[in-house]
């Protein structure tokens, strides 16, 4: 497979260089030099969820993983279903969190996991991240275990909730993480000043396992096809996809399954109030404003990292814009839609309620729609409980940490502190 640099497209890399670069040169994002297409999506469609994502995906690698390994990684990542559940007569949620860390990130994380696992075998690597949640947890469990690599996570002192901390800082082994008595910009500070010290970067095989690698972006394809695999056949052609937006990797991910051959009619990028994207595609102009803290806060991004695929595929006519429309949801929609959706007997969280939304706003009679069901409700149980005035309650998964002990240590916001915990980890 060739990748090219999105901002440099004379930089040409393999599917392994990619992934274990991140990025290119001047900090471009690489994109497929081809995308595959799929020519009888109908039987395509028929076959079991990891052996069509193992087709998929070799599609795209070509021979750089052969077949069997190809399938092992996938099975190793995808230990989880990705259920469409029927909300209302023409409305469907796509379940993306039935994972260990009850959100979508772990098909992406967990498959880039197994990637750098099967890329790095002559090396022992190490993986250093700051988190301020949620990816944290999902880099956790997706490389907790796996040999020759281990793993540092930076996250801010007090600052994230006792359960999610519960959910990544209790695994131990070959996760190692790290308290740090200062914000998040200071843990990303740290992981900058790691990689710019060639000590630690040369001397510990240093990865960021960045949430823009192109094998989280890939994996994330094949949720689209389990998606509209699940819909009657006589539904498919009139599918509409709401996707809750943040850095639109998930979106992209969506509009590179169209371009495969997958039936998808259009496209709805939802965002909270945090709308760069939908007044782009309203106006045409790129401004983003300062980022504001809402309920479905792993959204709130105002400068989308991932906007510049989804302008390469318009360019090279995989895409066209016309089959995206954007939609900013407030935050009094938000939980609106929450209240809505639980009426009709579904219980769902504000990063899904934004999606529901938008899509109730723009769906015609004629089509069918498919939300994005991005966490579990547990996961943002606080807010869910504000919304609905009722508890709700805690899945297998978060049950079974609660009781556990956090195994962190902590480190002042300080880089020589941190090399020496490194090096005495880790060298
Ligand atoms: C990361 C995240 C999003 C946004 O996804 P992008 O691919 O960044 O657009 C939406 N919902 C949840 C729960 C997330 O964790």
């Amino acid at each position: 497979m060739e990748l090219f640099n999105l901002k440099d497209p004379s930089e040409v890399v393999s599917f392994s260089q990619a992934v274990q670069q991140g990025l290119g040169k001047n900090q471009g994002l690489f994109f497929p030099k081809n995308i595959p297409t799929i020519d009888d999506i109908d039987s395509f469609l028929a076959k079991p969820f990891n052996q069509r994502s193992a087709e998929l995906l070799g599609q795209f690698i070509g021979d750089e993983v052969d077949a069997a390994t190809l399938q092992k990684m996938v099975d190793n990542a995808f230990q989880f279903p990705a259920p469409v559940s029927q909300v209302s007569d023409n409305v469907y949620s796509l379940e993306l969190y039935h994972g260990p860390t009850l959100a979508f990130k772990d098909f992406g994380a967990r498959f880039m996991a197994q990637c750098l696992a099967q890329f790095s075998d002559k090396e022992k690597i190490t993986i250093l991240t700051a988190t301020s949640g949620d990816t944290g947890a999902a880099v956790a469990h997706a490389f907790y275990g796996l040999k020759g690599i281990d793993v540092v996570i930076l996250y801010p002192k007090g600052m994230i909730s006792s359960l999610q901390e519960k959910l990544f800082c209790t695994l131990g082994e070959n996760i190692h993480t790290v308290e740090v008595d200062g914000d998040f910009d200071s843990c990303q500070q740290l992981v900058k000043d790691s990689f710019d010290s060639t000590e630690i970067r040369d001397g510990l095989h240093l990865n960021s396992a960045n949430s823009i690698n192109i094998s989280r972006l890939l994996a994330q394809v094949c949720y689209y096809f389990e998606a509209i695999a699940q819909l009657p056949k006589e539904e498919r052609a009139k599918a509409v996809i709401s996707v809750p937006s943040g850095n639109f990797g998930n979106l992209t991910a969506a509009v590179i399954a169209k371009a495969m051959g997958l039936p998808i009619k259009r496209f709805i990028a939802a965002t909270n109030v945090n709308d760069t994207v939908p007044r782009y595609l309203k106006t045409g102009e790129w401004s983003p404003n300062k980022t504001i803290a809402t309920l479905s806060n792993a959204m709130d991004v105002s400068a989308p990292n991932n906007w510049p695929r989804i302008e390469a595929m318009v360019e090279y006519g995989y895409t066209d814009k016309a089959l995206i429309t954007g939609d900013s949801v407030d935050e009094e929609y938000t939980q609106i839609a929450v209240k809505q959706l639980n009426e009709l007997g579904y219980v769902s969280e504000p990063h899904a309620g934004v999606a529901y939304k938008a899509l109730k706003r723009s769906l015609a009679d004629d089509e069918v729609g498919i939300f994005l069901g991005t966490a579990h409700p547990a996961k943002f149980k606080e807010s869910v409980e504000n919304i609905l005035g009722t508890p709700v309650a805690l899945p297998k998964e978060l049950a079974e940490v609660a009781n556990k002990t956090i195994l962190s240590d902590e480190l002042p916001a300080d880089f020589e502190a941190l090399k020496a915990y490194m090096i005495k980890k880790l060298g």
